[in-house]
């Protein structure tokens, strides 16, 4: 009889527990937090009140390791949303055109997606959960992790499992648990731009269709100014939320002129054109201190039966909206690597190794933009430099009109192809040859979408032709 236990029941947390159960006996999931159970925010999640998109890349995954779930979300009100074809954008140097690419996102609260993830991975009963559960050391030896200590209101408590996969998110305690067991310091790598979000629920203005497409409008790197940015996305139940966002020195303000003085000044004042027609829905929260970092894990001498996932291991500027679909990347790679022989020796190390794979490819397209920031502070020496930004600032410009860039470009970003796909041949003509059309206007990239209706004083035109040319 094996037995897993999985420390945090977060997203993370619950995609790896149902990778381990097609392979391991017992799996138990150890949460500090008690789950809701309706889609409401939980303490143990603050990070739920922003705005959180899912790339295609972990839409598949997901659907892989939990067939149907992605039905179940649709059902209960998530979007689908076409990059840049569904929402309009703003790309780093300039309005996008209305495109027809091969990437998307699934828009809905975090609280419903962790909501239907839990009751897919728990309705079967191959997981159970323990609530009110915290972790607070490993037992075993540096050479072999043999379970937990926990802590719960009746007292402290050891329990045994042959894996123990660590899914306690940014402030997973795992550097000082090891070292507890003599292992070395985990070298961790941090590139921190200093990004603050700021965000609030909306009820959408009656009569707002559900084909609402959004805006995204990103940051600019390289330019000595502060990066700054917003998206107002469309949710379920009718609701919109708008996280506003900035780097070290340009962060958004949390009051209420402030807030709505910052959506107006992002390069058009759409945003808080459309926010001054919908209601409040709850009050403005702040997140700081969000840094790009990595632990390197794979580069330790890991006890056996230990993994470390999700946040724990490798947490990102959320700007990129990458950290969920990494996680259920990795945690699909949990699930193909028990199926190839289920608990093993050394299987944690092999399983370490990929998970940094993956997570390396998510950190190398945050960190490339965030070190165009100013101010930036990093522990690592960061790639690139000059050229390297005048090289980015072509891709981002040439990309706003041209389909075969932007295709590569969004396919990457959304995880379904690897970063090869911006270095082939063709792509680099491309960019160096340029954009072949002029910069679209806000008025014209507006224009493009005419679901935003009469809900904007200016207008849109009629609905185009899909362009996959
Ligand atoms: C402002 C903001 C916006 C974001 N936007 C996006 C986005 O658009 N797209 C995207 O993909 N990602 C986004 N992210 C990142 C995303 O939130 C994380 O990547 C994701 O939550 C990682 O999941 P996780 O399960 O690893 O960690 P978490 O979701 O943080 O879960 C960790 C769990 O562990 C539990 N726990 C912690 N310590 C213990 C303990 N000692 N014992 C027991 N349980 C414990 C916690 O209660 C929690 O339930 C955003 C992050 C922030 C901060």
């Amino acid at each position: 009889m094996t037995r897993a236990l999985v420390l945090g029941g977060g997203l993370a947390g619950m995609l790896a527990a149902t990778a381990l159960a097609d392979t391991v006996d017992s799996v138990v999931v150890l949460e500090r937090d008690t789950f809701p159970d309706a889609p409401v925010p939980r303490r143990g999640l603050p990070q739920g009140h922003h705005s959180h998109i899912l790339m295609r890349g972990g839409v598949e995954a997901i659907d892989e390791l939990l067939p149907g779930t992605v039905d179940l979300l649709y059902a209960a009100g998530a979007k689908k949303r076409g990059l840049p074809w569904g929402a309009l954008a703003r790309g780093p140097e300039g309005w996008m055109e209305r495109i027809d690419t091969d990437a998307y996102l699934l828009l809905c609260s975090r609280d419903l997606l962790d909501h239907i993830v839990r009751r897919q991975v728990l309705r079967d009963g191959r997981v159970t959960v323990r609530e009110a559960v915290k972790v607070l050391e490993l037992t075993g030896s540096a050479s072999r992790v043999t379970g937990v200590v926990t802590e719960t209101g009746e007292g402290q408590e050891r329990l045994h499992a042959d894996l123990v996969v660590d899914a306690t998110g940014r402030g997973s305690n795992a550097p000082a648990w090891l070292t507890a067991l003599g292992l070395p310091q985990v070298r961790e790598d941090v590139v921190d731009a200093g990004i603050t979000y700021v965000s609030r629920w909306f009820e959408a203005p009656p009569g707002t269709k559900d084909d609402f497409p959004g805006v995204m409008i990103q940051m600019t790197p390289g330019t000595g100014k502060p990066g700054q940015g917003a998206g107002l996305l469309p949710m379920e139940d009718g609701r919109w939320i708008l996280s506003l966002f900035g780097s070290r020195g340009g962060e958004p303000p949390n009051d209420e002129d402030g807030f709505a003085r910052f959506a107006r000044e992002r390069h058009h004042p759409i945003i808080a054109d459309l926010i001054a027609r919908a209601t409040p829905a709850g009050p403005i929260r702040t997140y700081r201190n969000i840094p790009d970092r990595r632990r390197r894990y794979e580069k330790l001498a890991l006890p056996d039966g230990f993994v470390v996932i999700g946040d724990a291991a490798s947490a990102l500027n959320p700007v990129h909206g990458t950290g969920m679909s990494v996680a259920a990347q990795c945690a699909r790679l949990l699930r193909d690597e028990l199926a190839g022989g289920g608990l093993r020796p050394k299987l944690t190390r092999r399983v370490q190794a990929g998970i940094a794979r993956i997570n390396g490819g998510a950190w190398r397209l945050a960190t490339n933009t965030d070190q165009g920031l100013p101010a930036v502070r990093a522990n690592v020496r960061l790639q690139g430099g000059a050229l390297a930004d005048r090289m980015a600032a072509r891709v981002a410009r040439t990309g706003c009109r041209d389909r075969d860039v932007i295709n590569a470009v969004f396919g990457v970003a959304s995880l379904v192809k690897p970063m090869t796909a911006m270095m082939s041949p063709a792509f680099l003509l491309a960019v160096l040859r340029g954009p072949r059309k002029p910069a679209l206007t806000a008025e014209q990239a507006i224009a493009q979408f005419p679901e935003f209706g009469d809900l904007l004083p200016y207008g849109a035109s009629d609905r185009p032709t899909r362009n996959t040319a």
